[in-house]
């Protein structure tokens, strides 16, 4: 029993149901919450965007993107309730269209392929502390194979609804030492 109950959380922790919402993205001046019933959400002002939002996070010295994709967010980081309770552990990026994912910092590909919830997944190392994961792709870059060295900004593949999605989105990481932050406040 107590193996099924922990293979339950291991699903749990990857699931990633997202709404269906308007498509709010590429427009400039900031990363905006999708409208809707948004889990976690971070405080917006009047026009949905998030506030005093940096689209660059800071820590230990990398420069990461916060959103590398153009997109809305569809779901924060943190507990939420659902048909299971569950800790998201990372944000969602709503494109309702498969949509460009780009690297959010320099890095070495460390993984691409399928991984359990997530459907296929990209993890970029930033440094011996610092990952980034990319989850529920539709397709990836042409070329990119584990070890690949990789600069922020260049494409790694596209948003789509592979592994547990109810949504085209990107679920994003952002992992220190295996621990996952809030890719929207994380540093500085
Ligand atoms: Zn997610």
């Amino acid at each position: 029993m107590r193996f099924v109950a922990l293979t339950i959380l291991a699903v749990s922790l990857a699931a990633c149901a997202t709404a269906p919402a308007p498509p709010e993205t590429g427009r400039p001046g900031g990363l905006r919450v999708c409208p809707g019933n948004v889990s976690n959400a971070p405080l917006t002002d009047n026009s949905g965007r998030i506030r005093s939002f940096d689209p660059v996070a800071r820590i230990d010295g990398v420069s990461l993107l916060r959103a590398p994709v153009e997109a809305c967010v569809s779901s924060g980081f943190g507990p939420r309730r659902g048909g299971a309770s569950s800790f998201h552990e990372g944000v969602d990026l709503y494109t309702r269209t498969p949509r460009t994912i780009v690297a959010s910092g320099d890095g070495v590909v460390e993984y691409v392929g399928s991984q359990r919830g997530y459907g296929r997944t990209i993890v970029i190392r930033h440094n011996s502390d610092l990952k980034t994961r990319y989850g529920h792709l539709s397709s990836y870059a042409d070329n990119l194979r584990k070890g690949a060295r990789v600069k922020r900004g260049e494409p790694i593949g596209r948003t789509g609804d592979s592994g547990n999605a109810t949504a085209v989105h990107l679920h994003y990481e952002f992992l220190i030492r295996g621990r996952p932050v809030d890719p929207l406040s994380a540093g500085k």
